[in-house]
């Protein structure tokens, strides 16, 4: 790829595709948004880097910002979903070390994505990764998501916290129940264990508010943000509340945490997404989308249309493979994701308007006829 403008990317042939994956649920402001720009440019003349020791003026401003736009008090950066996990998992043992008699384990959901670093591989919950790079980091135990006697059944002494994702991504778009939310908020509370909401991809207004927590009405420990907050900057955080401020100088850190170019480049992404309320627009364009899919559903037998906000997901039916159906949309000119075998994913930018819905519901149901024609 070479370039790329709002919803579209241009490749080096100079063919154009229109964008769906929104360079895997980065891009929330599309591609090359001139806020984004303009940030990278003013600071880049300004600092580009400091030192990891140093605080700096667009770090303050945009922690204060996720602050009181969220239930959190306390943030720290990184670059990548994986790294901002990780201080959450770290966090959490650090709580489990000090609180709870040395407390490590971490219950995790069966189907989870929580990175690829070998620590998030071991909290991860996909099947096919079990005996990939053993030994695996221990101290992580699956339990089936939105089944509660399980959650409950895998608590023990040696438990410090239950992580999750409130819509699961990459397993395919399958959301936590409301009940199975407050029943694991209420387990923690019971016991005294941190819930930990992994928002690297739901966050930042990608399933129609700003947060998916919002939704549920509970709060979590601790939250992680990646991917739509730097708009294709590679940046992560970690937020807190007051009480887990329990990292000791030097338990957790990086050379780039709190960059001022990454720091710029986050608080422009996270203001405009404020600024033009696209956690509403995305519900809103979302619900449209979600009608669009269902009118195509009869006509091309497709099931199970899910998701929240502008993370969606369908499945094919039986025999259409969905990478067959990938690659020939790309080959048409529109990139979607295929998360699993039999199911697609749609995670525009933020900003795509009724018109491009329109465009790639009318690509997808060229290639779902062309599909079924040599089936
Ligand atoms: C993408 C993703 C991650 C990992 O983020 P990286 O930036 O690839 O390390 C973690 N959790 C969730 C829910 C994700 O979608």
């Amino acid at each position: 790829m070479e370039r790329g403008e709002g919803m579209y990317l241009w490749d080096t042939e100079g063919k154009r595709y229109l964008d769906f994956v929104g360079g895997w649920a980065v891009n929330s402001l599309g591609h090359s948004p001139a806020v984004l720009h303009e940030a990278l440019s003013r600071q880049s003349s300004l600092l580009v880097h400091a030192s990891p020791s140093f605080y700096n003026k667009p770090m303050l401003e945009f922690s204060r910002l996720l602050t009181d736009i969220s239930c959190f008090d306390k943030v720290f950066f990184t670059s990548t979903g994986s790294e901002a996990n990780e201080s959450a998992v770290k966090l959490a043992r650090k709580y489990g070390a000090l609180k709870l008699d040395g407390a490590y384990e971490i219950i995790t959901m069966t189907g989870s994505f929580h990175g690829r670093t070998l620590a998030m591989m071991s909290a991860t919950g996909k099947p096919h990764w079990k005996q990939l790079f053993e030994p695996k980091v221990p101290g992580f135990r699956h339990v089936p998501l939105n089944d509660i006697d399980a959650l409950f059944a895998a608590i023990h002494s040696g438990t410090c916290a239950i992580m999750l994702e409130l819509v699961q991504g990459e397993g395919g778009v399958h959301e936590a129940n409301e009940s199975y939310l407050y029943a694991i908020r209420k387990a923690c509370d019971m016991y005294g264990l941190l819930l930990i909401a992994d928002e690297v991809q739901t966050g930042l207004g990608r399933t129609g508010s700003m947060f998916a927590y919002e939704r549920y009405g509970i709060e979590p420990d601790i939250m992680t943000l990646g991917k739509g907050i730097g708009g294709g900057f590679p940046l992560s955080a970690m937020l807190a509340k007051q009480e887990l401020d329990l990292f000791d100088a030097g338990d957790q850190g990086g050379t780039y945490t709190g960059q001022p170019l990454g720091m710029a480049a986050g608080l422009a992404v996270v203001q405009e997404i404020i600024t033009r309320n696209l956690p509403e627009h995305a519900a809103k364009q979302g619900e449209y989308l979600t009608g669009q899919l269902r009118s195509l559903a009869v006509k091309h037998q497709l099931h199970h249309i899910r998701g929240k906000g502008l993370l969606l997901a369908f499945d094919l039916p039986s025999g259409l493979s969905s990478d067959k159906l990938v690659a020939l949309c790309r080959d048409n000119g529109l990139l979607i994701n295929a998360p699993q075998p039999s199911s697609i994913r749609l995670m525009p930018p933020l900003v795509v308007t009724a018109a491009e819905i329109d465009e790639m519901i009318g690509m997808l149901d060229h290639a779902l006829t062309a599909l079924s024609v040599h089936a």
